[in-house]
Order: structure tokens, then sequence, then C-alpha cells
């Protein structure tokens, strides 16, 4: 696989409930507060990386959540 190479993935794929959690724990540099919101997700995977892209539900800003595995859950 490219180094550099970024799937596209479907965010509606997911399970309703963690599609709900994704869209509502948010991170905005623009407002500087966290769970406003996001609208619009677009989620991505690359080799050693798995985000979701979205607009910032309060200002537009585009906001992105970081996924991270838990090795021993
Ligand atoms: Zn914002």
């Amino acid at each position: 696989m490219d180094q550099n190479e970024v799937l596209e993935l479907n965010f509606y794929d997911r399970p309703e409930d963690e599609q709900q959690d994704f869209l509502a724990q948010t991170w905005c540099n623009q407002c500087l507060e966290v769970d406003l919101g996001m609208v619009n997700p677009r989620e991505y995977r690359s080799e050693d990386r798995h985000w979701i892209v979205g607009d910032c539900a309060r200002c537009g800003n585009e906001v992105i959540t970081e996924i991270v595995y838990e090795d021993d859950e």
C-alpha cells in the first residue's frame, strides 16, 4: 500500500449510535470549544491514520476527529 494513499470510507456504514457519538463529540479550532457537533461528515483512512472530517455545526469551520483504536478493550 502506498504510504500516502488515502481511502474514503462511508461514514454512514457505522452503527447509528457510533454516528451520533462522532457527530456530537468534536473539537473546533475556530470556536475553541468541545462538543459543538459536526455536520457533513466524511471518513478517511490511510496507512497509519483514521479520521473523520466534518464542518463545525456552529461556525462551519473544518473539524477533524481522529479515531484511535484501543489494543486491549
Ligand atoms: Zn466552530
